[in-house]
């Protein structure tokens, strides 16, 4: 067995190897030690500094043109390492090699997305908002508002299940808004984050394509880095809501008014409506369910956890998902072909999901497939592992079983919760987790589902929907052109949404003045 790797963090224009104080990082399929990350010694008023004062004046001094190649080249020289970055993927999160692309072409995907927004930006070095308004009697008195760079850093944490996917993301709007970032990847999945942080620091820093200071890596804890950002800088937080409430909780960011944007956890529900009782529709919910469950194990913030379906339907629904997920479903080490569902990223992951569902099941819900706890798993040595079986769930009502829209469990398990069939029974449903990052819903009956926008619309982030003729994706992919986030326990932050996504990162304001100097302001033309 090979020694495990010390993984060092890129602060400050340097890589800084902890000599102390370390976690321990295990293969989720094996349990073998693979790596330990230390953040010990890193002195985080410097890293500040550094990205305050040495990265962020150069990205500001670019164009959005300009900043638009630094993502080009960010995407190219990820994409290049795809295939190891996938076995590492392997070997730190148990992906399977789906879910392994799941998160890393995501994270390309994204920042090509936007280096493609920047190059249509061009020469601007300043956004408009809004067309010109004449505020007096004639042309020399209006207003325009527009959006300029704040001139502070981006702190962004993330989530242990999309270790690439997260930084990449945050990464790619910072630095087209001209924002450096430091990045803190969740320990659990560090490698991954942190070899993209090497091949970028080699391919990009080294050769200045992305200037120094405008991207560091933090592995390991933040040390009292948190405590000393300020009324410029921005705190982006992936995960769930119990550490997104403890880790804003903080005089400074209150003080300074800090921005902050929360990505949190999600009951997200899948609603079929009362049409799509058979046919095309009805198909494409069963196949986007199961999907959903097994995907990453079910380990994604915009999985589906609660399966919203018409009374009259619940029998038929569950036996073409308990059919599907029997057919489909295979749990072991990804590194056996056969297998389709890989193992929980941690032991501590595996604790949780167990108990999560002893809870739902004392709360009033009732197993209908699969051992709701851990199975051995194929192609792993036996007792190995920390795999979970695709367990699925259904309840009598809704309204009985109060968990199942609060209680989080983060692995392959859904629960069947049947409504009387109406638009606004399944938007009050909707509702009863608190605020969702995404719901889908399948239907073909336009009037059923504008009802349903009426009613569930406020209460998640985006509506997912599967018809006859649609040809999405499925819900759990949170695409760059669209918005990602959601209201409420979903932790009521903007990510992505093409344009929407820069605005974490700049400051709006509102230019008074004569047409003839407020009018060029955000052309683009510097003369
Ligand atoms: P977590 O335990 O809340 O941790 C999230 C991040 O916060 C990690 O990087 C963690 O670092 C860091 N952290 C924890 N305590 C901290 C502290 N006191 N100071 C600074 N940083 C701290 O979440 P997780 O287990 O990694 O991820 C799973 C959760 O994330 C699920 O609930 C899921 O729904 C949610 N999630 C949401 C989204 C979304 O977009 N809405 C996406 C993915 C996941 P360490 O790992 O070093 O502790």
């Amino acid at each position: 067995m090979s020694s495990p790797e010390t993984l060092k963090s890129y602060v400050a224009g340097r890589w800084h190897e902890a000599s102390g104080g370390f976690r321990t990082l295990y293969d989720p399929s094996t349990e073998e030690e693979i790596a330990r990350v230390s953040s010990e010694g890193i002195d985080f008023a410097e890293v500040l500094a550094h990205a305050r004062d040495v990265g962020g004046p150069a990205l500001r001094a670019m164009t959005f043109g300009e900043r638009s190649k630094i993502l080009h080249g960010m995407s190219k020289a990820l994409r290049a390492h795809r295939d190891e970055l996938l076995e590492l993927s392997r070997r730190n999160a148990g992906t399977t090699e789906g879910d392994g692309s799941f998160d890393l072409d995501g994270a390309t995907g994204s920042l090509h997305y936007y280096a493609g927004l920047g190059r249509g930006l061009g020469d601007a070095r300043v956004l408009p908002d809004d067309e010109i308004q004449q505020l007096g009697r004639d042309e020399h008195f209006v207003s325009r508002h527009v959006w300029v760079p704040r001139q502070g850093v981006c702190v962004a944490i993330n989530a242990f299940n999309f270790p690439a996917w997260g930084f990449a993301e945050k990464a790619a709007c910072a630095l087209l808004a001209g924002v450096p970032v430091i990045a803190k990847p969740a320990t659990a999945t560090a490698w991954i984050a942190v070899r993209c942080a090497e091949i970028l620091v080699k391919e990009l820093v080294e050769t200045d394509v992305l200037p120094d200071g405008a991207f560091q890596m933090v592995a390991g804890g933040t040390g009292d880095l948190l405590d000393h950002l300020g009324p410029q800088d921005v705190l982006a937080f992936t995960g769930s809501a119990d550490t997104a409430t403890k880790i804003t909780d903080r005089d400074n960011l209150r003080r300074h008014n800090t921005r902050i944007n929360v990505e949190a956890d999600s009951l997200n529900a899948a609603v079929l409506g009362p049409d799509a009782s058979e046919g095309a529709t009805f198909d494409r919910f069963v196949k986007d369910v199961a999907h959903e469950m097994m995907q990453k194990a079910g380990q994604k913030c915009t999985a589906v956890r609660r399966i919203a379906v018409p009374r009259l339907l619940q029998e038929k629904v569950k036996d073409a998902l308990v059919a599907r997920l029997d057919r489909k479903a295979v749990v072991g080490n990804p590194a056996d072909e056969s297998v389709t569902v890989g193992p929980l990223a941690t032991a501590s992951q595996l604790a949780d999901a167990e108990r999560g569902v002893r809870e739902l099941v004392a709360d009033g819900a009732h197993i209908v497939r699969g051992e709701g706890r851990r199975v051995d798993g194929v192609g792993s040595p036996e007792g190995k592992g920390y795999f979970f079986d695709v367990t699925l769930l259904e309840a009598d009502d809704a309204e009985s079983v109060p968990l199942v829209h609060s209680r989080e469990v983060f692995g392959p398990v859904a629960t069947i919760v049947p409504y009387d069939g109406s638009a606004e029974g399944a938007a009050t449903l909707v509702a009863m987790a608190g605020g969702t990052l995404v719901t889908s819903v399948y239907t073909d009956d336009d009037a059923w589902l504008g009802d349903f926008l009426a009613g569930a619309g406020a209460h998640t982030g985006r509506i997912y929907v599967g018809s006859e003729e649609s040809k999405g994706y499925g819900s759990g992919a949170a695409l760059p052109a669209s918005l990602h986030g959601g209201p409420g326990r979903a932790g009521g932050g903007e990510e992505l949404g093409g344009p929407i996504g820069l605005e974490r990162y700049m400051q709006r304001l509102a230019v008074q003045g004569d047409k003839a100097l407020v009018g060029e302001l955000a052309s683009g033309d510097d003369d």
